[in-house]
């Protein structure tokens, strides 16, 4: 079972890019779990046609600890990809990242991680690496962590940041950098930008995904891009996204920027001029 999870700053593009990837690996037979982990709690939306799923936090609040069963947390949604959102608690009250551990810890508790399980995801909220948020990767529960970027100065220095917080772990929970998965943009020179910043990090690009129009389509018929369009051109970038996942061999313990290197890397790029 590879455990994954998937950073990158808030809006750039992760639970569209998750789905897609998680729908995309079960048309390949493999069997997933998604966790959502952020308390906007849509990570897995589209794998269960739009409806909002009761969260992790909800289901607890309403029946307690005690008499909760995973069925309740737990909803099979495309491909039998089994989709969990952790929730959040009440605006404005307590941290938020508290949701992902109490999730985490119940969905062990519970089993969820059947032996059966390809892969597991988890989607986690934006450049934010305090508390809980930088739980699957502090605790080793992910081995494995993609970030999300694009040619855009704040998505690379939310991704340099997101590189720091796994090298402050990498010693104590084994968790490894298995590259930038970039979500297009549409800046000058996005990909040599992104390609120069994953190898100045020590890591790769695993994959240029371009942006189109047809993933706002997908969204307004509830559905992921492989669900909705099987045939079209994004869902072939979202199955070789897929293929170079389940390829990949590349993981590292990243060396990231320095924030003058990181407004260097942007002018030489031409991005920046
Ligand atoms: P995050 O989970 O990182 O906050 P989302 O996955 O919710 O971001 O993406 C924000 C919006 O960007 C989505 O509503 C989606 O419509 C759009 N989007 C993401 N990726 C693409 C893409 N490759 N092409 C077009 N639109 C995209
Ligand atoms: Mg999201």
């Amino acid at each position: 079972m590879r455990q994954i999870a998937i950073y990158g700053k808030g809006g750039i593009g992760k639970s569209t890019t998750t789905q897609n990837l998680t729908a995309a690996l079960s048309t390949m037979d493999k069997r997933i779990l998604q966790i959502g982990c952020d308390p906007k709690a849509d990570s897995t939306r589209m794998l269960v046609g739009g409806k909002r799923q009761p969260t992790v936090l909800d289901t607890l609040r309403e029946v307690g600890t005690e008499n909760v069963t995973l069925e309740e947390v737990v909803h099979t949604g495309f491909g039998g990809i089994k989709c969990v959102e952790a929730g959040g608690p009440e605006p404005g009250v307590g941290c938020a990242g508290r949701g992902v551990i109490t999730a985490i810890n119940l969905l062990e508790e519970l089993g969820a991680y059947t032996d059966d399980l390809d892969f597991v995801f988890y989607d986690v909220l934006g450049d934010v690496v305090c508390g809980g948020f930088a739980m699957p990767m502090r605790e080793g529960k992910a081995r494995e962590i993609y970030i999300v970027a694009s040619g855009e100065m704040m998505a690379l220095y939310a991704a340099n940041n997101i590189c720091k917080a796994i090298v402050r772990f990498a010693k104590q929970s084994g968790i490894r950098l298995g590259g930038i998965i970039c979500n297009s943009r549409k800046v000058d020179n996005e990909l040599e930008l992104v390609t120069a910043f994953s190898e100045r990090i020590g890591s790769r690009l695993v994959y240029f995904v371009p942006r189109d129009n047809i993933v706002q389509r997908a969204e307004i018929n509830k559905k992921t891009v492989i669900e909705y369009a099987p045939e079209s051109n994004q869902a072939g970038e979202y199955l070789q996204l897929a293929k170079n996942v389940i390829e990949n061999d590349n993981f590292v313990i990243p060396s990231p920027l320095e924030y003058e290197e990181l407004e260097e890397l942007m002018m030489e790029s031409g991005v920046l001029a």
